[in-house]
């Protein structure tokens, strides 16, 4: 595949089955490893979406708006700030640690995309909140896409 150009959703969904299917028969320790070294990065202890050590609150002080990039309502005591992974921790543990896979988002907006693929996600988004999905579409990791290519 030409990584220059960008992808059709179809060719996405593709590559997405191609890569996912990486995880059932190639995770190294390693992978798992990095899993739960982002829980060691994120809280010191309880159960935050949000960052509590020192390091993950100040990449979420630096790394965020007043805004949720995603539904645009302002951060508020109902709508806390949420790392999540573009790419699903839980289908591409490796990626766990590596800060291009992160944004800050609503919890509810981190809620509602829960597991879902990066193209799936925007494909929900397409179908479900089109005025929405321009944003989706800019916040496309690119760079992870060109690292899965193996
Ligand atoms: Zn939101």
């Amino acid at each position: 595949m030409d990584f220059q150009k960008d992808y059709s959703l179809e060719e996405l969904f593709k590559l997405a089955d191609k890569v996912g299917g990486y995880r059932y028969h190639r995770l190294t320790e390693q992978d798992l490893e990095k899993y739960h070294e982002f829980d060691r990065w994120r809280y010191v202890n309880g159960d935050h979406d949000c960052g509590t050590t020192e390091e993950s609150r100040q990449w979420v002080w630096e790394n965020s708006d007043q805004q949720c990039p995603v539904c645009g309502d302002y951060f508020s005591q109902f709508k806390v700030r949420s790392i999540d992974h573009k790419l699903p921790r839980s289908q591409y543990p490796w990626l766990s640690l590596d800060f291009r896979n992160f944004w800050v988002i609503c919890y509810p907006c981190n809620k509602e995309k829960g597991e879902m693929h990066w193209y799936q996600y925007e494909h929900y988004m397409f179908v479900h909140h089109r005025d929405r999905y321009p944003d989706v579409v800019l916040a496309r990791p690119r760079e992870l896409l060109k690292t899965l290519h193996r």
